[in-house]
């Protein structure tokens, strides 16, 4: 099953994105962890795109593009996959369709996590992320076991830079303006599957799974 995930930030893409991952035993990609990855072992790639996440801005398509055609090329994703942060822009959703294509493949779901603006400032204002392995936790919706602390790997839950309220506001710009547009362009092709993002996790996940199978 190859699904991608839609939304806003902070919609809660990368929560369903972890639970549907491991009902379905396909991977969890996420385009953000494999920059913020790139950034913390000072990579080339981690030196390009850091500017651009720290301004609340999409970093260029041509950096995005190639690292995911590659990433779902590999044998883990043989069963299928969950893109969770691409495409997030019309020129990636058709170089994604056009690799899927070239192998008689295609995304079988967009998932269009739906929650408004006024929802969202005050979520991402909760978010706390884990520094050692990318796992996210919310303050009053999704607390981990020890204040502060991953429940995975132990380390520290920091609030991520770019989840500070201007950027936000920025991010949610850039979401409308350049990656809303992807939610007609699934819908036309049939793929697309919206749910009320403002239901609780549980809640989304059943909506989701019941259409999913
Ligand atoms: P995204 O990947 O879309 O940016 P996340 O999955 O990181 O969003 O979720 C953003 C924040 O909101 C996190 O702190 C998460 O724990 C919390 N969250 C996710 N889904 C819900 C929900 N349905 N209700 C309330 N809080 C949620
Ligand atoms: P969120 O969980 O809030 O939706 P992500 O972790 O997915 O945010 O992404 C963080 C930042 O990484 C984005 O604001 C953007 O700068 C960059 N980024 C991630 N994926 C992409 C992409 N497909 N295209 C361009 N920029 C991206
Ligand atoms: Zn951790």
């Amino acid at each position: 099953m190859k699904i991608i995930m839609l939304g806003a930030p902070g919609a809660g893409k990368g929560t369903q994105a972890k639970k549907l991952s491991e009902r379905y035993g396909i991977p969890h990609i996420s385009t953000g962890d494999i920059f913020r990855a790139n950034i913390k072992n000072n990579t080339e790639l981690g030196q390009k795109a850091k500017g651009y996440m720290d301004a609340g801005q999409l970093v260029p398509d041509e950096l995005v593009v190639d690292l995911v055609v590659d990433r779902i090329k590999d044998r883990d994703c043989m069963k299928g996959f969950i893109l969770d942060g691409f495409p997030r822009t019309i020129p990636q959703a058709e170089a994604l369709d056009y690799a899927l294509n070239n192998q008689n493949e295609k995304i079988d779901y967009a998932i269009n996590v739906d929650v408004p603006d006024e929802h969202i400032i005050k979520r991402m204002a909760g978010r706390r992320a884990c520094v050692g392995c990318g796992a996210t936790y919310h303050t009053e919706n999704m607390p981990p076991k020890k204040e502060g602390i991953c429940d995975v790997c132990g380390e520290k839950l920091v609030l991520r830079e770019d989840d500070k309220p201007e950027t936000v506001k920025k991010r949610l710009e850039v979401y409308h303006s350049q990656t809303k547009p992807l939610i007609a362009y699934y819908e036309k092709k049939g793929s697309l599957l919206t749910v009320d993002g403002t239901l609780d996790i549980e809640v989304v996940f059943k909506k989701i799974t019941s259409v999913l199978g």
